[in-house]
């Protein structure tokens, strides 16, 4: 190439050969010079991006120490046992959906609390001889200083058992209780929250109520000013079912880190496509194979049973790690982590462990298909108290006589010493319960 280029050059130059290596000299130091010109461009353009990067990073870390100090304030410590919170607005959200805004009776500071916790009540229903107690969780931003929300959805019969009386602490709620009732409450509680301390992207999941957590943790980042990016689905049969439906499209149009995408079952004759709902039928993994840009986040899901199960086993499929996989279950919990399921050999030895209630007098045999020891006591016609049924309220606390439990969640307060919560554990050995 090069003698070619030298051919042409005294082809150029006349045949003078001394012209000629002017020209070549002065043809490789335009080159040289176009090549320093282009080297120097792309080195300011790489420096500018690194300062950028460098910006941006140290925006993060401010945010972050800014949201940790929030975090660790004073006004995070709950409060022991049950207070006194006064019902200050009612609002009917739609169809069966009440949303209560709470104020403490004593006027004194509420504390904040992480997004997808729940608040435990004690409810003295009339002509119930004992409290009953349910679990809600707060639907609203942690840092509202003056009032918590809860939004109760009141449980219907089951469809096939329609002679049966609906919940009785939601309906309670929904039908009974009225604006300035008092109402008894322990602090909020749970395992399953969002880190505000991360900037990771995020997938919030919810199927009917179990919005209330995925809003809450919504609501967090946008009030701690962060841009963090979050694709929210949300599953309802249609807009009578679609739970705090203007407070999220208002999230989702004031804030485009928000990518919002409800799922409609069953579009009503009035429900209109891409303004009420943008996908007809129901969430799934497919939706998010198809919308996401990876299955790189975090995902985050709340609803009924079938609907997290169908989620959690999608993702795995998909690749997801179970790390990454996080649920809240507003009931006995269908989902299981796989470290929970047991292997054959513990099946085995399972099948040969006995269960002693001692003050019902009563050895049996452990059935490994049972799901947990409230489960199994219920099974053979011994009453354990319970309340949520998910390891957090602590009503179906039993003292372990002798023997061990293994947990098949994490409980949200740990018992005492020498006790187990029955809703979540299963034996691990021979056991004596006071029960
Ligand atoms: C951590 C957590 C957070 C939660 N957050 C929320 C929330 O934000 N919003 C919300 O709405 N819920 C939430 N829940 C669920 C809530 O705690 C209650 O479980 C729910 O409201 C039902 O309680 P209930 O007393 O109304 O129903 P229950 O009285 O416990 O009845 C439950 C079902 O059993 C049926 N039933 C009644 N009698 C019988 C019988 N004899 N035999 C068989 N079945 C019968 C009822 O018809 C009903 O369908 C949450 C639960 C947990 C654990």
């Amino acid at each position: 190439m090069i003698a070619t280029l030298i051919a042409s050059l005294h082809a150029l130059a006349g045949g003078d050969l001394s012209f000629a290596a002017g020209l070549l000299l002065l043809a490789a130091l335009a080159a040289w010079l176009i090549l320093e010109a282009i080297r120097s461009g792309l080195r300011v353009n790489a420096e500018r991006v690194q300062a950028r990067l460098a910006r941006e990073k140290l925006r993060a870390q401010v945010d972050e120490v800014r949201l940790r100090c929030r975090e660790a304030g004073p006004a995070q410590a709950g409060w022991n046992g049950l207070r006194k919170f006064a019902v200050a607005k009612k609002v009917i959200e739609c169809d069966d959906v009440c949303a209560f805004y709470l104020k403490p009776h004593d006027g004194r500071a509420l504390p904040a609390f992480k997004p997808g916790q729940y608040l435990t009540f004690q409810l003295d229903l009339p002509g119930r001889d004992k409290p009953l107690v349910r679990c809600y969780s707060l639907s609203d931003c942690p840092h509202q200083k003056d009032y918590y929300r809860v939004t109760i959805k009141k449980e219907k019969a089951p469809p096939d058992r329609p002679d049966l009386p609906p919940g009785a602490a939601s309906s309670y709620f929904c039908d009974v209780v009225k604006e300035g009732d008092i109402l008894n409450v322990k602090a909020p509680a749970g395992q399953f929250f969002l880190d505000l301390t991360k900037t990771n992207p995020i997938v919030l999941i919810a199927g009917g109520v179990g919005i209330t957590p995925m809003l809450s943790m919504a609501n967090a980042i946008v009030a701690g000013g962060s841009k963090r990016e979050v694709w929210f689905f949300l599953g309802a049969r249609n807009w009578r079912e679609h739970i705090h439906k203007a407070e999220l499209e208002k999230l989702a149009a004031k804030n485009e880190n928000i990518r919002l995408h409800v799922c409609y079952s069953k579009p009503g004759p009035d429900d209109v496509k891409d303004r009420d709902y943008q996908h007809e039928g129901r969430v799934s993994v497919e939706l998010f194979k198809e919308l996401l840009p990876s299955n790189n986040f975090d995902f985050y899901l709340c609803g009924p049973g079938a609907f997290m199960k169908g989620i959690t086993d999608g993702l795995e499929s998909w690749g997801v790690p179970d790390s990454a996989v996080h649920f809240e279950a507003f009931g006995p919990a269908t989902v299981k982590k796989k470290a929970a399921v047991p292997t054959l050999d513990e099946t085995a030895h399972l099948a040969k462990i006995l269960v002693t209630f001692s003050r019902s007098n009563k050895t049996v045999r452990w059935e490994p298909s049972a799901g947990n020891l409230l489960e199994f006591a219920a099974a053979e016609g011994i009453k354990i108290d319970s309340g949520c049924c998910a390891g957090g309220c602590g009503t179906c606390v039993v003292a372990i006589k002798s023997g061990e439990v293994n947990y098949l969640k994490r409980p949200d307060a740990e018992p005492d010493a020498g006790s187990c919560l029955t809703c979540i554990c299963r034996p691990k050995s021979d056991l004596v319960l006071d029960a």
